[in-house]
């Protein structure tokens, strides 16, 4: 009985902890990349940290930091998201015109694609890469970029859509 009294903030303590880790692997990719961890990075990587299982407009985090702090311009922000991006913290993409950013899935295997639910917009890791399929069917070719990207709806979304 007395775990599930409890289990509510166990769960809290554990999301804590977890999101802490998350935020240490990355610092210690800043520094051996010989950035210095300002409060503003800091920030920056905690607020993009919430977005691991989905994409937040780059305007919106934009907007976030700025609010937090006044006097840091676009450019700085910009330019720290594409540190970002280049040091593998965080994934890009383009939704339209506009330019997403999540945080990254897997520090430790950067190559990989994902499924994006066109309901919830919930972003699913996938482990295995088709390039090898189309590498087959162009023998003598050099295949300098590739993208590929599943959409659909999620699980949790199409039992919402039994239900209503
Ligand atoms: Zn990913
Ligand atoms: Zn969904
Ligand atoms: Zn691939």
């Amino acid at each position: 009985m007395v775990f599930f009294l409890k289990s509510n903030h166990y769960c809290l303590e554990m999301e804590i902890k977890l999101l802490t880790e998350l935020i240490d692997d990355a610092l210690h990719i800043l520094k051996e990349n010989k950035y210095k961890i300002t409060k503003q990075r800091k920030s920056l990587l905690t607020y993009l940290s919430q977005y691991e299982e989905s994409y937040v407009d780059v305007t919106v985090v934009d907007d976030y930091m700025r609010n937090q702090y006044p006097g840091m311009s676009h450019n700085t922000i910009y330019r720290n998201i594409k540190e970002f991006k280049e040091m593998g913290l965080v994934e890009q993409r383009m939704n339209g015109e506009r330019a997403c950013v999540k945080y990254q899935c897997d520090f430790s295997h950067k190559h990989h694609h994902h499924f994006i639910c066109t309901s919830c917009s919930k972003v699913v890791e996938l482990d295995s890469c088709p390039l090898g399929y189309f590498e087959n069917q162009l023998p003598g070719y050099k295949i300098e970029e590739h993208k590929f990207e599943l959409h659909g709806i999620c699980d949790e979304c199409q039992e919402k859509l039994v239900k209503n």
